[in-house]
């Protein structure tokens, strides 16, 4: 089983000036797996500009022209997780020889290979045995190699040794080309001010904008209405609601206290405790990251310290983060539970 998803192919993936390197480079390693310049192939950007996307398609691709290769696409939580088992049942060769026979290894989200050393080492041995063997190897990450933290110098090295090339927000008609598919796909057309509005509306990233056509689509079949401006002005609207109240203060502690496993008295209350201030003060600095409040309010919602508190605690994390990556980890990780904005 190699992994990939049928419906990730290069048609499906719409060409602007935020992709056209990256989707350019996947075709040429497509047609000629390990024979290009490009080995490996690294696809790096933001959550949701498709970086699944495109390089599940390059598999896809080589997979249709060259059925006897051993294409295999395998996310970096995965390839974690069999390594970590492997050194368990005392099988890491077996897990190494698996992966020598491969012919094109496409990994997904490699900056979860930050801070796991012995991971790193071992996917530094596969990657130098796959190269040196003229195998292709397709990267992505959510930044670009050089700001990879936690990352070895000589695998960061091997990182750039072919092509990167980054995913951009799309522009404006790009957004436009990508919600039309999308609606043709399902045989729907709607008119063009409703699709500018759609494009206009929001600006943050594929995956969100496919959201909003889904909802949209599911309104327009529950009501019996045509998409028109105004079911896409009500939907896009229920759809901001949603998220603001996702996006409450009680969400944001409720996160914090179950990862911390601190109950909300304590979290909020005055007990100057390591393990108790360092919670708090990640919860102060996510309120003030994601959330208008003045801090003002974010300290009221602590027992009612003032502002100074919550300027301190903030500057606490901030620092923490440049300094020690488990933390800079901690936080990226309790960011992705909300999907307005990441770090
Ligand atoms: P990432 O891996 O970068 O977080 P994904 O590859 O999962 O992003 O993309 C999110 C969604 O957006 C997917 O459903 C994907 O098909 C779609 N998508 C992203 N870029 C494009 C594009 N250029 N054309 C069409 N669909 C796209
Ligand atoms: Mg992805």
């Amino acid at each position: 089983d190699s992994y990939l998803i049928p419906k990730y192919t290069f048609d499906k993936f719409i060409e602007g000036d935020c992709n056209r390197l990256g989707r350019a480079a996947g075709m040429a390693v497509a047609n000629k797996p390990g024979l290009t310049a490009f080995n490996p192939l690294m696809i790096y950007g933001g959550v949701g500009l498709g970086k699944t996307h495109l390089i599940q398609a390059i598999g896809n691709q080589i997979k249709d022209s060259y059925p006897e290769k051993f294409v295999l696409y395998v996310s970096t939580e995965k390839f974690t997780n069999q390594f970590v088992n492997a050194i368990r049942n005392n099988s890491i060769e077996a897990f190494t020889n698996f992966y020598l026979q491969v012919d094109v290894l496409i990994i997904d989200d490699v900056q979860f290979l930050s801070g796991k050393e012995k991971t790193q080492e071992t996917f530094f041995n596969i990657f130098n045995h796959l190269h040196q063997s003229g195998k292709q190897i397709i990267l992505s990450s959510d930044r670009a190699p050089r700001d990879l933290a936690g990352m070895e110098d000589r695998l960061l090295s091997r990182f750039k040794w072919g092509l990167t090339a980054d995913l951009q927000q799309p522009d404006f008609e790009t957004r436009i080309a990508i919600i039309q598919k999308k609606l043709q796909e399902d045989g729907i057309q709607i008119d063009f001010d409703v699709l500018e509005y759609l494009a206009h509306s929001i600006q943050t990233n594929v995956r969100e904008l496919e959201g909003v056509i889904i909802s949209l689509m599911a309104q327009a079949s529950l009501t019996r209405k045509e998409i028109d401006l105004e079911l896409a002005k009500s939907t896009l609207k229920s759809i901001v609601n949603e998220q603001e109240k996702e996006l409450s203060v009680e969400s944001i502690l409720d996160v914090v206290t179950n990862h911390f496993d601190v109950d909300l008295d304590t979290l909020r209350g005055k007990c100057r405790k390591k393990e108790n201030v360092f919670p708090r003060q990640i919860a102060m600095y996510m309120l003030k990251e994601l959330t208008n409040l003045p801090l003002k309010s974010i300290g009221y919602h602590f027992g009612g310290r003032d502002h100074s508190t919550v300027i301190h605690a903030v500057q606490a994390i901030s620092e923490a983060m440049e300094t020690d990556q488990s933390v800079e980890k901690t936080i990226r990780n309790l960011f992705t539970r909300f999907n307005l904005k990441g770090v």
